[in-house]
């Protein structure tokens, strides 16, 4: 069940959505990644780790994919040109493992909240934003939309929830995530 926190990090998420350039092919999503390990009184924009919207560095982006990638730069400040290649799914790999002690202690304290449900199945590039994450060491993940199928059957909750992620649907934000996406659901 999402609690206050969830709904208020959710919310940034679709907030940042509306940033995203909008595109006839693919969604505008917007993403968060948050350590909520950080206690209740310090600043809350300290806990926010990294941010990402669609489309937001190369036409290819997805919103969770530019998150994790500055998740993984906080630990490596100097990462491989190219965002898809295999450097950089080895490093992605290992950022969990690399970032520094005290919080984030590790990507597993971690929460990352999208707008729409992280995808299973992509055209652009060849990994998906749900291995991105399972790889990443994300434990928990909170999103509000459940990816229609208007491009792909998407089952990234499914796949998650399966290797033993704690997915969390907050189906009463979805109508603020329709909202951005209006011109694709026509
Ligand atoms: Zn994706």
């Amino acid at each position: 069940m999402p609690d206050g926190e969830d709904v208020r990090w959710l919310r940034m998420a679709i907030e940042i959505s509306w940033r995203c350039p909008p595109s006839p092919s693919a969604f505008s999503v917007g993403a968060v990644i948050v350590d909520r390990s950080v206690g209740a009184t310090a600043d809350a924009s300290a806990r926010v780790l990294a941010t990402g919207h669609s489309r937001e560095l190369d036409p290819h982006d997805h919103a969770e994919e530019v998150a994790l990638r500055r998740l993984a730069r906080l630990a490596r400040p100097d990462p491989p040109d190219r965002s898809d290649g295999p450097d950089w799914a080895d490093w992605a790999d290992r950022a969990d493992r690399a970032l520094p002690s005290g919080p984030p202690a590790s990507a597993s304290s971690l929460t990352l909240y999208s707008s729409l449900e992280p995808c299973s199945a992509r055209a652009s590039r060849p990994r998906t934003c749900t291995e991105l994450i399972i790889e990443a060491g994300i434990r928990r993940v909170v999103f509000a939309w459940r990816e229609p199928e208007v491009f792909v059957d998407c089952e990234g909750a499914e796949i998650m929830r399966r290797v033993g992620l704690d997915v969390v649907e907050v189906p009463g934000l979805a109508a603020a995530v329709r909202a951005v996406n209006a011109h694709l659901l026509t």
